[in-house]
């Protein structure tokens, strides 16, 4: 069974050679570790192994992990978000990808901590137009973004996309190049949005291809989620 130390050594490799293909630096992609469903003592040691970005998708879980984890890791909320439960992400973490609602923006913002520097924000879009998926339409971006760009606690930092599963090759390719060809759209009004959050275990590669400038790995990583 692959160790954890080799699955990172095979990503970073992956993330690399996938540059390397499309004349990008290596350093502008980052590896976030999806640790859902991940214990903590796996979490401690993808820690302790050099990674310091995790990604949750569950607020239940990350209320035990975020306390009893070091106080350096930058968490990044990935899954959808209830308007119940955004305090503790408003309070606790770095980013939040799956930014879809306005009201949760809102929330958000009244919601963060003033000390704290503002919540990074990506606007999750479902580019495939696929009804099972969360995410505003590519057409409603410019809009939302205007509104996001309104809240003083909330960083608007880029966008983020899960592309439907069961597609062609093709399709899946001109989704990543639609989501590239959209962040070139919010950069007019906001030169801060430097991120675009695509690519998981299995087309992480494509992903890159098309300025993915974060990868979240859960399988390829942790192994099979149970
Ligand atoms: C679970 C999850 C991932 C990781 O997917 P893998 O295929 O296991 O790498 C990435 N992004 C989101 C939003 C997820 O929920």
């Amino acid at each position: 069974m692959p160790t954890l130390p080799h699955n990172i050594t095979k990503l970073q490799q992956r993330i690399t050679a996938a540059c390397a293909q499309n004349q990008r630096c290596a350093t502008n992609v980052l590896l976030l570790a999806v640790s859902k469903t991940q214990s903590m003592a796996k979490l401690q040691e993808a820690y302790d192994l050099g990674l310091r970005h995790f990604g949750e998708n569950y607020v239940s879980e990350a209320l035990e992990k975020v306390p009893a984890l070091p106080k350096d890791i930058i968490w990044h909320f990935i899954g959808p978000l209830q308007s119940n439960k955004t305090r503790f992400i408003a309070e606790n973490f770095h980013w939040l990808h799956s930014l879809d609602r306005l009201k949760i923006a809102q929330r958000l913002n009244e919601q963060r901590g003033e000390g704290l520097a503002p919540l990074n924000c990506l606007i999750q879009i479902n580019i495939s137009d696929d009804a099972n998926k969360s995410g505003i339409h590519p057409a409603e971006m410019m809009e939302f973004a205007q509104e996001i760009l309104k809240l003083p606690h909330l960083q608007l930092r880029g966008l983020m996309t899960i592309p439907k599963a069961e597609q062609s090759l093709e399709d899946l390719e001109k989704d990543f190049a639609n989501m590239a060809q959209l962040l070139r759209q919010l950069r007019v009004i906001n030169e801060q949005a430097d991120t675009l959050s695509m690519g998981m275990s299995g087309d992480m590669e494509l992903a890159i291809r098309h300025g993915s400038t974060l990868v979240r790995i859960g399988t390829d990583l942790f192994g099979a989620r149970h």
